[in-house]
């Protein structure tokens, strides 16, 4: 039987969950330590406008670099970073390295928005505007160029509060997005009244919408929906050539998949963007596939 104390430690009386309860606690330390110290690194996937095959932004994506595990993805780590309160601070690092990336990018000729994601933690935190303003005046990013996205669920969960935050975050001239849509029970009442730009469907919805007719009534209707609203639709987890043909043809403003390209890391992602930037753009096939 495990009990958590007041400070989130866990301590362990008997039983078979010792084990399992010792590799958190372990992990746990491992973060917290991680944490400001260079150990969170980002991968960037592209998001390839689907009228004219181009890149105008990327997504950052975290991974944990364990000193002896490797690289350890979202799913391994930020429950648990979640669950221990550590998300604030997680946010603010992965920010300053993604607009830190950002400015690089901008001073080697590539104008790339990026998009990075909030969690829960973040749309209580009223000073995050602030933080966010300075941090975009520090790295000398233009509010334009960051995209902030927060997950249909998380959004649904708190609305109320959020809503003082996203507002706030917008009109510092920064680009929302709503992540997972089609996931997290949003109602069109606030779809209508919340400060969003981007609606993000989910992969669940994409991925197989070239076969599934009921994917496919789903991606046009949603695509219908979003520009009526003013805002983009970008799909996740293209996966095929026949998908992005599919969502070309729906009219859907943005995509995001492994068939134009995983996430990763800054260099190799610079390397694939100049490449391609000597394609034909209206070349949609993307060719370091991998
Ligand atoms: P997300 O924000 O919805 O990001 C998209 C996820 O889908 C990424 O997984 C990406 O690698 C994956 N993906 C992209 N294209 C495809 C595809 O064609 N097929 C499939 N099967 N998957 C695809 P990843 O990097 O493992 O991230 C998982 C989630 O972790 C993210 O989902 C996001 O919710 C969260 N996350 C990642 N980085 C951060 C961060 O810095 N802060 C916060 N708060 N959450 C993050
Ligand atoms: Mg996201
Ligand atoms: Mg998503
Ligand atoms: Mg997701």
């Amino acid at each position: 039987v495990a009990k958590g104390d007041h400070s989130g430690v866990v301590v362990t009386t008997s039983g078979a969950h010792d084990d399992a309860d010792r590799q958190r606690l372990t992990t746990l330390e491992e973060l917290r330590a991680g944490l400001g110290n260079g150990e969170l690194v980002l991968h960037y996937q592209p998001q390839m406008e689907l009228a004219t095959g181009g890149i105008p932004g990327v997504e950052a994506l975290v991974r944990w670099n364990h000193p002896t595990r490797g690289l350890v993805y979202p799913d391994g780590f930020l429950a648990l970073a979640e669950h221990a309160g550590l998300m604030g601070r997680l946010t603010l690092e992965v920010l300053e390295m993604a607009l830190a990336q950002s400015a690089a990018w901008r001073a080697a000729g590539l104008d790339l928005t990026i998009a990075v994601n909030l969690s829960a933690a973040n749309l209580h935190d009223v000073t995050l505007p602030a933080y966010v303003a300075d941090a975009l005046t520090r790295h000398g990013v233009p509010p334009a160029a960051l995209h902030l996205e927060i997950t249909e669920e998380v959004l649904m969960r708190d609305a109320a509060r959020a809503t003082g935050v996203l507002a706030e975050l917008r009109a510092t001239g920064i680009r929302l997005a709503i992540d997972d849509y089609g996931t997290g029970y949003s109602s069109l009442a606030y779809l209508h009244a919340l400060p969003v730009d981007d609606l993000k469907l989910d992969r669940a919805f994409v991925t197989h919408c070239d076969t599934d007719t009921r994917s496919a009534a789903i991606v046009k209707s949603t695509v219908e929906l979003a520009h009526n609203l003013n805002m983009r639709l970008i799909a996740e987890g293209a996966e095929n050539e026949a998908v992005l043909d599919r969502l070309r043809r729906w009219d859907c403003d943005l995509v995001q998949g492994y068939h134009v390209s995983r996430p990763q890391p800054p260099d190799v992602l610079t390397a694939w963007l100049r490449e391609r930037a000597g394609l034909d753009p209206r070349s949609l096939t993307p060719t370091l596939n991998p």
